[in-house]
C-alpha cells in the first residue's frame, strides 16, 4: 500500500546536539531545497524561521517537513520529519510531536554525551512506543570520543550501540546510512484509511494571509476537503477548507490519508481556538475515542505586561492579540496597578516562554513595556476554609486571614559529571530541595533527582546550574503537585513609595536575603538622578535591607554599569536598550532592565 513507503520520524535532543543542522542537512539531500539556496541561506537553519530562535539557538515552534528520497532499494519514499521544540519549557508540544510519529532518531553530541533533555526525550519516546534510532553526532570534531559515547548509549539508554549510526550533521557525512537505516529500521505506518478518521493536531501556526493552519498526522481514515470534522476534546467543528503536505512552503493535495502528515486550513480564526494533542474526527461518522494524552497546557509562571507609556495601551493591546494568534501558550486578562496604569496579567509555561514574549513584543511591535516581577501560582486557604489559587503578589492578603498557604512544586532532573555533585547538591539544598535519588550513570556521571519549590528554579536556578558546572550540567523538571510553604510578601520601596511592579511573594527563610540580593541589583540598575534614592526592602512595613543611589554630581555623565565584558556583546547591547527605556514611578525613573534583573543575582 501507499503506507509502506512512509515513514514519520522525530529528531529528540538535547539543545546544541545538533537537531536543527541534521534537520537542514536532510533538506538539502532530499531536494526540498536546491543546494544553491541551502548554500545561500548561509547556515541559517531552515527550519528555525523565527529570529529569536535563530540568536537563542533554540526552536520555540515545531515545524514539519515531507522530504522524498529514493533509497538502495530502488522505492521513493515519503518521509516526514517532525521537529520539536528543544526546551524544558515545552515538553507537552514534544510529547505530541512525538506521538505523531513511528520513530526517533535520538541525536547525541560526540563530544558530550547523554543529558538530561536526551533522557526525558527518550522516555517520551518510549511511552509512545517509538521505534529509536541512536545517532552520534558531530564526529568531525577533534573531542568526539565515539567510543565513550556508545558505552553511554549501551548503560544510560539501554539502547543497542551497534545499531547507532555515526555522522556530522554539518559536515554531511553519514547522512545517506542514516538515511537508509530509517527506511529500514522505522516501521511504516498502518494502512487503515477505511476506518473513521482519527487525527492528531501537534501543533499550529497563523498566517496572515489563509489563517490558522492546523499541523495534523492522520492515524485512521481520510481527510479531505468539504469534510465536516469535530475536534474531540474541545467539541468545537469546522470545515475543512484545503487539505496539503508542507515543503517549507504549504503544497496542496487531494487528501490526507491514514499514515500522513500535513496541514488543513478549516476556518479557524485564532490559534486560540485550538488544543495541541486534540483529536479531529468525522462529525457524521466519528471514531470511538480520541487518542490518548490530551492535556490543557497550563501556565505556570505569571506576570503582568504595561506599556512604558501608558498611551501606547492600545498598542500593546494589539500586540498581544497578533501574539496570542500565533501562541496558544499564551494567556492573558486586563490587569491595572495604580503606579504603572493598564496592562495585561499572562500566564507563561516557563521563563524562557516569558522572555521570548517580551522580546516578540519589543521587536515585532517596537513597542517599550515592562514586566513585573514574575511569580508562580500559589493555592491558599482562609481561616473560613475557603481555597482559592493566587498569582498576583499585589493581591496577597492579609497574612492573618490564612490558615495554609501551598505552593507548586516540581521533580528536577540533573545529570552532571561527578565533579560538580558537591557543589550542585548545596545549591538544590539551598533552593530548599529535597533529594529523592542519586543515580551513578557510570563512573563520571551522576543522575540527581530533587523535590523542588517552582518559585525557586525561577529565580536563579538555570544560572547558577550554569555556571556552577561549567556548562556541563544538564537540567529537566516535571511538575508535581503542592507542597505547605510559608512566604511573605516583600515591597520594594523607592523613596519611601512602594512599587507594586517589584512586589514579590518569598520563601520567609530566604526573605532577607533576597531583599539585600533585590537592593543590590537595583542599586546597579537605576541611574543617577538628580537627587539621592533610597531603595528598601520591606515585609510587612518592617524595612529588611537598604541601599542609595547617590545623587547625580556635575562631573559625573553617566553611570558606569559595571558590565561583566565576558558577556556577550548582544547581551550587552540587549540590556543597553533596556535602560534606554524608562519608566516614570513616582518620581524616579526605573529602567526596565531592573524589573527583570530583580529576578537574577549576580
Ligand atoms: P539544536 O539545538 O539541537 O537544534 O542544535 P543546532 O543544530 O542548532 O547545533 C548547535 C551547534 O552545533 C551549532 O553551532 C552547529 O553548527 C553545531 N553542529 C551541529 N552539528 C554539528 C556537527 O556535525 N559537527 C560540528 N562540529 N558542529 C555541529
Ligand atoms: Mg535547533
Amino acid at each position: 500500500s501507499k503506507q509502506d513507503f512512509i515513514r514519520n520520524f522525530c529528531i529528540i535532543a538535547h539543545i546544541d546536539h545538533g537537531k536543527s543542522t541534521l534537520a537542514d542537512r536532510f533538506i538539502q539531500k532530499t531536494g526540498v531545497v536546491s543546494d544553491r539556496d541551502f548554500n545561500a541561506a548561509g547556515g541559517k537553519q531552515i527550519l528555525d524561521s523565527m529570529d529569536i530562535e535563530r540568536e537563542r539557538g533554540i526552536t520555540i515552534k515545531s515545524q514539519a517537513v515531507a522530504m522524498q528520497y529514493t533509497a538502495k532499494d530502488g522505492n521513493t519514499y515519503t518521509l516526514n520529519l517532525v521537529d520539536t521544540p528543544g526546551h524544558v519549557d515545552f515538553t507537552y508540544e514534544v510529547s505530541r510531536a512525538i506521538q505523531s510519529c513511528e520513530g526517533a532518531l535520538l541525536l547525541v553530541d560526540a563530544s558530550q554525551g547523554v543529558e538530561a533533555q536526551t533522557l526525558s526525550n527518550l522516555y517520551l519516546a518510549m511511552e509512545h512506543d517509538l521505534h529509536i534510532i541512536p545517532v552520534i553526532n558531530k564526529i568531525d570534531l577533534p573531542s568526539a570520543d565515539i567510543d565513550r559515547i556508545k558505552q553511554e548509549i549501551e548503560d544510560d539508554l539501554g539502547l543497542d550501540s551497534d545499531l547507532a549510526v555515526a555522522i556530522s550533521a554539518k559536515n554531511g557525512i553519514g547522512i545517506e546510512d542514516l538515511l537508509e537505516a530509517l527506511i529500514e529500521q522505522i516501521p511504516a505506518p498502518k494502512a487503515l484509511s477505511e476506518k473513521p478518521l482519527k487525527a492528531n493536531i501537534f501543533d499550529s501556526h497563523y498566517d496572515p494571509y489563509r489563517g490558522v493552519i492546523i499541523h495534523v498526522r492522520v492515524f485512521e481514515g481520510r481527510l479531505t476537503k468539504g469534510q465536516n470534522i469535530l475536534l474531540m476534546n474541545t467539541q468545537a467543528q469546522y470545515k475543512v477548507e484545503t487539505t496539503g503536505i508542507f515543503r517549507i512552503k504549504l503544497e496542496e493535495n487531494e487528501a490526507l490519508e491514514a499514515g500522513e502528515v500535513g496541514y488543513i486550513l478549516a476556518g479557524v480564526k485564532s490559534i486560540g481556538d485550538l488544543r495541541v494533542g486534540d483529536t479531529i474526527t468525522d462529525l457524521d461518522n466519528p471514531c470511538d475515542a480520541p487518542l490518548p494524552g490530551f492535556k490543557e497546557v497550563k501556565p505556570v509562571v505569571f506576570s503582568s505586561i504595561y506599556p512604558l507609556s501608558s498611551d501606547q495601551y492600545d498598542e500593546l493591546t494589539e500586540a498581544m492579540e497578533k501574539l496570542r494568534l500565533n501562541d496558544a501558550a499564551l494567556v492573558y486578562e486586563k490587569d491595572s496597578a495604580a503606579a504603572l496604569g493598564v496592562g495585561f496579567r499572562c500566564g507563561f509555561l516557563g521563563l524562557l516562554h516569558l522572555e521570548v514574549t517580551q522580546e516578540r513584543i519589543e521587536r515585532e511591535f517596537n513597542l517599550g513595556i515592562l514586566l513585573t516581577s514574575p511569580s508562580v501560582r500559589y493555592r491558599l486557604t482562609d481561616k473560613k476554609g475557603h481555597t482559592w489559587m493566587l498569582d498576583n503578589p499585589a493581591k496577597y492578603p492579609e497574612p492573618s486571614q490564612l490558615e495554609l498557604c501551598e505552593e507548586p512544586m516540581i521533580k528536577a532532573t540533573i545529570i552532571t559529571p561527578t565533579e560538580y555533585v558537591g557543589s550542585l547538591m548545596a545549591l538544590c539544598m539551598k533552593k530548599r530541595g529535597i533529594q529523592e535519588q542519586m543515580i551513578y550513570l557510570d563512573t563520571k556521571r551522576v543522575e540527581l533527582i530533587f523535590q523542588m519549590p517552582l518559585a525557586e528554579v525561577l529565580f536563579d536556578f538555570y544560572d547558577s546550574l550554569k555556571s556552577l558546572s561549567r556548562g556541563y550540567a544538564s537540567f529537566d523538571y516535571q511538575e508535581s503537585g503542592f507542597a505547605p510553604t510559608d512566604v511573605v510578601k516583600m515591597d520594594i520601596l523607592l523613596n519611601g513609595e512602594v512599587v507594586d511592579a517589584l512586589s514579590q511573594l518569598v520563601f520567609r527563610g530566604n526573605a532577607r536575603e533576597r531583599g539585600l540580593q533585590i537592593c543590590e541589583r537595583l542599586k546597579e540598575e537605576i541611574p543617577k538622578h538628580q537627587f539621592k534614592i533610597a531603595i528598601q526592602a520591606a515585609i510587612g512595613g518592617t524595612v529588611v535591607a537598604r541601599e542609595t543611589v547617590s545623587a547625580l554630581r556635575k562631573d559625573v555623565t553617566a553611570k558606569c554599569y559595571g558590565g561583566d565584558i565576558t558577556r556577550k556583546k548582544k547581551l550587552l547591547e540587549r540590556q543597553k536598550e533596556g535602560k534606554k527605556r524608562l519608566k516614570m514611578v513616582g518620581n524616579v525613573e526605573l529602567p526596565q532592565s531592573a524589573f527583570l534583573a530583580v529576578l537574577k543575582s549576580k
